[in-house]
């Protein structure tokens, strides 16, 4: 069977962080600033060569931090350069690069975690401390996961450290796809026997609600430290709102694809459809959200050896998912085939093109459902629609 790594990050939020800890970010800081300034003089973009052109002298003047953490100073250097080299080709960066972040990087040689007592242990010029965290349920899920790199982050809200989790999962071939679209205000669901399920989210409404607040804060807020904070607890709020609501759909979403062991979503790296685009996913934070949305139901597919595909999504609600036809609007919502006839609701014919080419790109090229809708005439109203949650839950 083959496998498939899922990585996921989990914060964990230190107790009462030592004092020493300080100092070790701004050795860390100093390092990775002067690793910057010696790439960017020096137009170094290669790890092993930042390493070999600082190595001995950095040991030096730093003889008691443990080596490794020279390792990922110069890996943070390295990747901190390059991505200004990329921002200033694109005309959006100048001067040089500087390192203004409380983050130090570590590898696996630099701390344990220890998920059952609570507690890291972190390799320091003093030698190793015990640093002890606030457990949270969902840490629960990682035991038994290997840990790879972290990132210890002094933020004002305290120090945390940020650990990348990964995990080897098998994932069985799959018989079928479930067609998933996914709208600003609804999922639509194509099930292979050529049922359609439809879950009505409420994404717009909480967005609208926060967005009104917002205006709020600021038309009576005016400007200052009070004004910000309250913006961003409301930011927040609505980032752990919409964050609980794609886990429960994501979670409904894999229950019903599981027995067919194949999920098929619409690769958002490419162009999406331009209709839609421009009337449900203006702006980038919708991008962003659709995103993580996507990798939600990517890593809790994958748990349940369900398979995930990307299709490419040009034309997914312009093109007749039965004769390949040119489709038009024909009312509120309603596509109809100029070609065979065929009338149905945009999300559902969005969700059974994504399904169609996910079949194809398994090589399944005359899908079995499609021969009766070539008789034309068929339509399916919102109200054929199999199922229809009036909430996620
Ligand atoms: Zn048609």
């Amino acid at each position: 069977m083959p496998s498939e790594t899922i990585k996921l990050t989990a914060k964990f939020k230190l107790k009462e962080p030592p004092k020493g800890l300080d100092e070790l970010f701004q050795t860390y800081w100093e390092i990775v600033n002067y690793l910057i300034t010696h790439a960017f003089e020096n137009n170094v973009t290669s790890f092993y060569r930042l390493k070999k052109e600082t190595y001995k002298g950095l040991r030096k003047e730093y003889h008691e931090l443990p080596s490794h953490y020279l390792y990922t100073a110069c890996q943070m250097a390295t990747s901190i350069f390059k991505s200004f080299r990329k921002r200033r080709k694109k005309g959006k960066a100048k001067g040089k690069p500087v390192f203004k972040k409380e983050v130090i990087m570590l590898d696996d040689h630099l701390f344990k975690l220890d998920l059952g007592k609570g507690v890291i242990k972190l390799s320091t010029p003093k030698g190793r401390i015990l640093l002890e965290f606030y457990p949270a349920s969902y840490h629960e899920k990682f035991k038994g996961w290997k840990v790879g790199q972290a990132w210890l982050v002094k933020t004002p809200k305290g120090v945390f450290l940020n650990v990348v989790f990964s995990k080897e999962v098998e994932v069985s071939e799959p018989e079928a796809f479930v067609g998933v679209d996914l709208n600003e205000n609804n999922v639509t669901l194509s099930l292979p026997n050529g049922e359609f399920v439809q879950i009505i989210t409420h994404e717009r409404e909480i967005r609208t609600g926060y967005f009104v607040k917002r205006r709020k804060i600021q038309r009576k807020i005016r400007g200052g430290k009070r004004r910000k904070e309250l913006l961003e607890k409301y930011g927040q709020r609505e980032r752990n709102r919409l964050n609980d609501l794609y886990h429960k759909l994501a979670n409904k979403i894999v229950e019903l694809a599981e027995k067919y062991g194949g999920i098929a979503l619409e690769d958002l790296t490419k162009i999406r459809d331009s209709i839609r685009y421009s009337a449900e996913m203006n702006g980038r934070l919708h991008r962003w959200s659709f995103r993580k949305f996507q990798s939600i139901i990517e890593y809790k597919a994958k748990l349940r050896g369900v398979r995930v595909v990307f299709v490419n999504p040009a034309f997914t609600s312009s093109l007749c998912p039965v004769c390949g036809g040119k489709l038009s609007p024909n009312g509120h919502r309603v596509l109809k085939c100029l070609n065979c006839g065929f009338e149905a609701d945009r999300d559902v014919v969005g969700s059974w093109n994504i399904r169609l080419r996910a079949l194809k790109m398994w090589g399944v090229t005359v899908p079995p459902e499609s021969q009766p809708m070539k008789m034309g005439g068929w339509k399916v109203s919102r109200n054929d629609v199999y199922a229809l949650y009036k909430s996620y839950g």
